[in-house]
């Protein structure tokens, strides 16, 4: 695994997200602990256990207090001690306000511009503002306990004042942030009330360089800046903004996946023997093999796409029989109304589709609602001939790219929405609207008929580019730039 710490020289790594590494649980048997699985833990666990940097996140973990210092720190892993966890504590009122709230009501839709979800309350502002500070405190504190530099790298959206609050404390410390979700329009962000959209590009003016998925999201937040940020000078060519004498630097650094680690996962004798056992099941003699997973989640246009399938299934009476598709739909947010009401309807229309065209020996459309575990994904990826992945807006969409990096047989088609991150990206994809019903049909049917000569020449092209874009190239660059920037500030200015 690539070794990342030159970048750092002897700067102290700090890094900001809202979800720990590693969680205390009271179990029957004592304290256990669970690693929550994602790609970003994955990713930089090892970068922090070789830096022994601090990792600072909302302490969820039920016996987190009990094994954490009156701080909040604790040394992981466990066992190893390699790294220091400095938890932040939140009350339910928190969790409800900043995380469920704020994060996931107003900013979650409002970036994905699907306006019809956006809420906005008082209260759900003012305990984001409270926890963003309560979190500012501690990575101040942090770099306050190194005796030499210090670099904080923050995580996404649940964050965007905190860059602001922590330059006030320590204005020499270098701040970065990444933004995992697009980043929308003005006409839209100004859908928050007056100051609190200025509030927020204020807030994330704090960094020194300020990273999104792909450009169109780094212009979208120029132009947010430019219009409301008045006392600013944005420079677009080099994506630059100079705010209270500083410069902020912007710019696109799409992540991606571990992809050797899906590759292996998918060539491994038990994924090989379960997609004998898959392809018996669902895809016997020409019959093909459809997937698509994702968390139940608005943005993810799952609707769309069983409306897709249904009309296909109508149009062509011929296509019945023709392929199965398997869904995974992870239950997801389930504490808000808006992804309980979505998981319902989701559920009456599989079971409207097979109970209307389901034949005595031919489901539709399998419903697997629950998480899957990546090793079952790589066999499931492996195994399909077409993944669809159907989202209204999406940052970048890891699910795309472990398909590709799982498809080691070449037999699989990507349908993928343009309107995603990944697109932008991956070329060799089936681009679809999933706005556009007859389009999604028709692209349907174009994958289903695909020879296999061309998926195999698409696929092959699909893979060359992630294999050269990985979630290491993606962690590589970003450090890379964050030292070059240092590197700078430090040098002495001209005379
Ligand atoms: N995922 C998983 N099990 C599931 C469903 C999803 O491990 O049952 C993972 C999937 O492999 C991917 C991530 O969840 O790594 C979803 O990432 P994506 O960027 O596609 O969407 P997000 O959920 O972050 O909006």
């Amino acid at each position: 695994m690539a070794d990342f710490t030159h970048y750092l020289n002897d700067c102290k790594f700090i890094l900001v997200s809202n979800r720990e590494p590693y969680e205390h649980l009271r179990g029957i048997q004592g304290v256990e602990v669970k690693q929550p699985a994602g790609g970003l833990v994955t990713a930089l666990d090892p970068t922090m256990r070789r830096t022994h940097g601090t990792w600072v996140a909302w302490g969820s973990g039920n016996a987190d207090r009990e094994v954490s210092d009156e701080t909040g720190r604790v040394a992981v892993p466990p066992g190893e001690s390699c790294y220091t966890l400095r938890r932040v504590w939140l009350d339910e009122a928190d969790v409800n306000g900043y995380y469920h709230g704020f994060a996931n009501r107003a900013l979650w839709p409002l970036c994905h511009m699907l306006i019809q979800h956006f809420e906005y309350r008082t209260e759900f502002w003012e305990r984001y503002r409270a926890v963003n500070l309560r979190f500012a405190h501690a990575v101040a504190d942090e770099a306050e306990r190194c005796t030499g530099r210090a670099m904080a790298w923050i995580q996404d959206y649940h964050f965007a004042l905190a860059p602001e609050f922590l330059r006030a404390m320590r204005p020499s410390l270098f701040i970065n942030q990444f933004w995992h979700i697009p980043f929308p329009p003005a006409d839209i962000l100004r859908l928050l009330p007056s100051g609190t959209h200025e509030a927020v590009l204020r807030g994330l003016l704090g960094n020194d360089l300020l990273e999104f998925q792909i450009d169109r999201y780094a212009v979208n937040f120029l132009d947010c800046v430019e219009k409301f940020v008045p006392e600013s000078r944005v420079d677009h060519v080099h994506q630059t903004v100079t705010f209270r004498d500083r410069v902020v630097h912007v710019g696109a650094f799409p992540i991606s996946i571990d992809v050797d680690r899906f590759e292996g996962m998918a060539s491994s004798p038990e994924s090989q023997a379960r997609v004998t056992t898959l392809r018996d099941r669902y895809a016997k003699g020409t019959r093909q093999l459809g997937v698509c997973v994702d968390r139940i989640d608005y943005t993810k246009g799952i609707p769309e796409r069983i409306r897709a399938l249904e009309t296909l299934w109508a149009e062509s009476p011929e296509l019945r029989e023709r392929f199965t598709f398997i869904f995974v739909c992870t239950p997801s947010r389930t504490d808000l109304p808006a992804y309980n009401a979505l998981e319902r309807d989701v559920f009456q229309s599989v079971i409207a589709i097979n109970t209307q065209f389901g034949t005595r020996d031919w489901t539709p459309i399998v419903l697997i609602n629950e998480n899957v575990d990546s090793d079952l994904l790589a066999a499931v990826y492996r195994a399909a001939d077409l993944c669809i992945v159907s989202s209204l807006q999406d940052g970048m969409n890891l699910v795309a790219k472990e398909f590709v990096a799982c498809q080691v047989d070449e037999r699989g088609v990507l349908l993928l929405s343009r309107f995603t991150g990944s697109a932008e990206e991956i070329e060799g994809a089936v681009l679809i609207n999933p706005f556009n019903v007859d389009g999604f049909v028709a692209a349907i049917r174009t994958a289903l008929e695909m020879s296999p000569d061309e998926r195999k020449r698409r696929m092959r092209r699909m893979r060359r580019q992630l294999h050269n874009s990985t979630i290491f190239d993606w962690l590589d660059s970003i450090l890379a730039r964050s030292a070059e920037i240092m590197g700078a500030q430090h040098q002495p200015a001209l005379a």
